[in-house]
């Protein structure tokens, strides 16, 4: 498009769009023409497609039709919002100059227009295209290798409530770490980008990720531009960074910059995350243990959304910030339990704080949106509101004895800009328009001039009246009218016989004659000429004297962006801590006690959002189960269990819950248990039920190979890790092999908390050998040849699997059923004589087998008949109604 041919071809104002378009390729151009946002060429087909808008055409460019779409400019937000959410970015193109100044150039000139906003996922201000619940984040990630720093730092920013983070990171966490702040866009410089070895963690991030050119990061100078948007000469009183850190930072801010050109976003300076201070849950984990989605994607059905019961958008925000980060610092921990506790001792004061809590208006959005000179009369609204609330509840808490995280905040709120809380008082309106240059935001009687501008404006009639009646009076004229029209505007009218008085010597003094007509005659005077051009431009007037009150109230909430935002989090604060207050109360929740023992030790625990769904269906209770994996009698470890029970017995359900019960427990929430005493966790694995992957082409096998290697190969002593059902993606032996050496390395290696659930009985034979290894089971109870769940853990290993009382629940044919408790009979039988029963007598332990320079993997036996081997493959519990017809025939054949 932007060949010397094709710019010569265009039209002056084609090629004015060919020019901007070339300088923003990745973008869609809107390009403003009067109320619309057109849309040309390849922009206009792909917005068409994605908005479902009509395509058509404009002119013709190089003897082709040039195709146009256009959006209305006050309809603009809804469709920007579904074209980022469909992953486009936009360019926002207004003119920048009044057109009448390229009419004055005459000619062929077209208004000059430029670039005003880049509008992409991580830079969005706007209401209705934020979700209150969720920060958005824009991310960079940059990596420079120096001595002493671990390689990749990572920055993120919330522009839309000045939130501006950094951190460093290593190459084995970051991609964990990248998922957990889930980022709307990450930047990464090109090279990076293109590094082979950031292929498998490009490829997981997907299409949120940008490449940007490798300036954006340049170390070099980095220091220098955070230094330089913050107007500071040096960066040492804000804390201690690392080079990376400060690439990754200035990247951050640069991108700002270009996004939203002219305005600067309020950001407030960059706080550095410790390493190693939250609890480490890899994605996987995260995912499988569905904390703020579930694995569909859905908020509904998270443990999020289980326990959130915050009622401002802030709130909201910081809850899921703390799920998404738990800590590791009993003593951090305790503070947060103990600002709920007490909340709970105080009902009426927890409640008073709830109404006025709910009052609360989210003013780092309204204020991002102020500073960024996007903002209206209703963030400013925002703001009062806000503020207002704040000061409340800072009165409400005053000369209270509070615990340590709430007395902070409420000293915060000792900190609000009075000043400008009276300011908003006194200027805004109680209704505020959407638009400031709608106007009518200013309360009266705070500006003179305004006031009489707006009765001028309001008041015509009123004034032209009571002229009218004094013109009378003079003249001596009852009929004397004054009327208006379009061509001559305001004028005085009386009937041909009475027009005398006016135009007699002194009258025409005074009357200055427009026009006769056949019975009337019409004058004006200097008066009502003045008084007409003043009704004319008082409406104008009046908003240019809102405006520029608007902009001193905007220039003095930025002046304290800084206390508005500290008060915000301070409201946050308290939101989140009478939010888990209020859970706790409501679902009989327990205060867990962290420590920096290895316990783990929960009594009656539940699963906080299964119990809640068995309420909502009000169907029977769920049941409560203990947990215990402290070290036992004179170990240092903690203990593993293995749990084994039938499908649908519970076990899935058990293992989580005590997973999140952990993570609860360490983001300092009450739990859903009895009593809970936890010794801190480090790091929260879990491999639970077939997360398929194979969209990425990789079998259900691997993908669970690879979560369990990287388990193996990182959980520490203080690590908790939920295993389920490791190894049934293969065959039986296989299976079985790799779940048995997984136990004993946990056991030996990792030494970790553990739990482990299995189908593979002969599992429970290992807690002979493993000290801290016990035996659990889900009981069922038999009843007519029925199993009933019971849903309760006890100690022991189950008899049996259940799986073919199960499979007929399940409705498979009475004859299928039949034959599979004989071929079950048969299969007892050989088991009994099966080696598979002796592994744990034949097999030296896994630290024993470690020493040995060739581990004996193939010490599993080979000498069993054909059928025997077929028999044993077979796992009822796995196999499809179809599936296990087609065993039933296999092994009828070899039979
Ligand atoms: P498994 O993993 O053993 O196949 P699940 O954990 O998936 O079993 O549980 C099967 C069903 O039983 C779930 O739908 C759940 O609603 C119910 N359930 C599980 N545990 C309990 C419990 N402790 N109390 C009541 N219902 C439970």
């Amino acid at each position: 498009l932007i060949s010397a041919e094709s710019l010569a071809s265009a039209t002056p104002m084609m090629a004015q769009f060919i020019e901007i378009k070339a300088a923003n390729p990745d973008s869609l151009l809107f390009y403003r023409m009067g109320d619309f946002y057109e849309l040309f060429f390849d922009d206009a087909d792909s917005a068409a497609r994605a908005l479902g808008i009509t395509l058509t055409k404009r002119g013709q460019h190089m003897g082709e039709d040039i195709p146009m779409c256009g959006v209305p400019v006050h309809a603009a937000d809804d469709y920007l919002q579904k074209l980022i959410a469909l992953g486009f970015r936009v360019a926002v193109c207004e003119q920048i100059e009044d057109p009448a100044e390229a009419k004055k150039r005459g000619g062929k000139s077209v208004v000059q227009r430029g670039v005003t906003r880049l509008v992409t996922p991580g830079t969005l201000t706007e209401e209705r295209l934020l979700d209150p619940a969720q920060p958005n984040y824009l991310m960079t990630l940059t990596r420079l290798k120096a001595a002493g720093e671990r390689g990749f730092a990572i920055a993120w920013i919330d522009i839309s409530t000045g939130v501006f983070r950094v951190a460093e990171t290593d190459p084995s966490r970051l991609v964990a770490d990248i998922l957990r702040i889930d980022p709307r866009e990450v930047l990464v410089p090109d090279t990076l980008f293109h590094d082979p070895e950031m292929r498998a963690a490009m490829d997981v991030l997907g299409g949120i990720v940008m490449p940007q050119p490798a300036v954006l990061f340049d170390g070099a100078s980095a220091e220098g531009r955070v230094a330089r948007f913050f107007g500071v000469a040096t960066l040492s009183g804000f804390g201690n960074f690392s080079r990376a850190e400060l690439s990754a930072a200035a990247a951050a801010i640069g991108y700002v910059e270009k996004t939203q050109l002219a305005e600067r976003p309020p950001l407030s300076r960059p706080q550095r995350d410790e390493a190693g201070s939250t609890l480490f849950i890899d994605p996987a984990t995260r995912a499988n243990l569905e904390l703020t989605r579930t694995l569909s994607g859905s908020r509904d059905g998270s443990l999020l959304k289980a326990i959130d019961r915050t009622v401002t958008g802030g709130g909201a925000r910081l809850l899921a910030e703390r799920l998404t980060a738990p800590l590791t610092d009993p003593d951090a921990i305790d503070r947060r339990l103990d600002a709920i506790a007490w909340l709970m001792a105080e009902p009426r004061l927890a409640d008073g704080l709830t109404d006025h809590l709910k009052q609360m208006a989210d003013m780092p959005r309204a204020l991002s949106r102020i500073a960024l000179n996007r903002g209206g009369p209703r963030d400013l609204g925002s703001l009062k509101q806000g503020l207002t609330t704040a000061r409340a509840i800072g009165q409400m808490l005053a000369e209270r004895d509070l615990p340590d995280e709430l007395a902070e905040a409420r000293d915060a709120l000792g900190r609000l800009p009075l000043s400008l809380i009276a300011e908003l008082e006194a200027t805004l309106d109680d209704e505020l328009p959407l638009l400031r240059r709608e106007g009518g935001f200013v309360r009266p009687g705070r500006d003179g001039e305004l006031d009489e501008m707006r009765a001028l404006r309001d008041d015509t009639r009123r004034v032209i009246a009571s002229l009218q009646a004094r013109y009378g009076e003079e003249t001596g004229v009852k009929s004397l009218k004054i009327r208006h029209n379009n061509v001559l505007g305001y004028y005085i009218e009386v009937t041909a016989g009475n027009a005398g008085p006016l135009t007699s010597d002194e009258g025409r003094e005074r009357f200055i004659h427009r026009q006769s007509m056949a019975n009337a005659m019409r004058f004006t005077t200097t008066e009502l000429a003045d008084l007409e051009s003043k009704i004319a431009n008082a409406a104008g007037r009046a908003i240019a004297i809102e405006l520029s009150i608007f902009d001193t109230l905007s220039a003095q909430v930025v002046a304290s962006a800084d206390p508005i935002r500290e008060a915000a989090h301070a409201i946050s604060v308290m939101d989140v801590a009478r939010a888990l207050a209020a859970l706790a109360e409501e679902q009989g929740y327990c205060r867990p006690s962290v420590d920096r023992s290895m316990d783990f030790a929960i009594t009656a625990g539940r699963h906080p959002v299964v119990e809640q769904a068995l309420r909502r269906q009000a169907s029977d209770p769920f049941v409560a189960n203990d947990c215990d994996l402290s070290p036992p009698e004179g170990a240092k470890h903690g203990a593993l269990w293995l749990l084994t029970g039938p499908n649908m017995g519970g076990k899935s359900t058990f293992l989580r819950q005590n997973a999140l019960i952990a993570v609860m427990a360490q983001m300092g929430s009450f739990v859903p248990a009895g009593a809970a005493r936890i010794g801190v966790i480090d790091r929260l694995f879990s491999r639970v039920g077939a997360s398929d992957d194979l969209a990425r082409g990789r079998s259900t096998f691997m993908v669970e190979m690879v979560e369990t290697a990287a388990i193996l190969n990182q959980a520490s002593e203080r690590s908790l890790v939920i295993l389920d059902e490791i190894g049934r993606g293969t065959a039986t032996f296989d299976g079985l092999s790799i779940a048995w050496a997984a136990v004993e390395y946990l056991h030996e290696a990792n030494r970790c908390r553990g739990l482990f659930a299995t189908h593979y009985h002969e599992l429970t034979a290992l807690s002979e050998r493993l000290a801290r290894l016990s035996n659990a089971t889900m009981r069922v109870k038999e009843w007519q040849g029925e199993v009933i769940f019971l849903h309760s853990v006890g100690q022991g290993a189950a008899d049996r699997s259940y799986g073919i009382q199960v499979a007929r629940l399940a409705g498979l044919p009475d004859s299928v059923v039949a034959r599979a408790r004989d071929v079950l009979a048969q299969l007892e039988e050989s088991d009994r004589k099966s080696p598979a029963a002796n592994l744990v007598d034949d097999l030296p332990l896994f630290a024993a087998s470690m020493r040995q320079t060739k581990p004996e993997s193939a010490a599993l036996p080979s000498a069993l008949s054909g059928l025997a081997s077929e028999l044993a493959a077979v796992n009822p519990d796995e196999l499809s109604p179809r599936e296990a017809l087609e065993v039933l025939y296999r092994l009828k054949s070899l039979a």
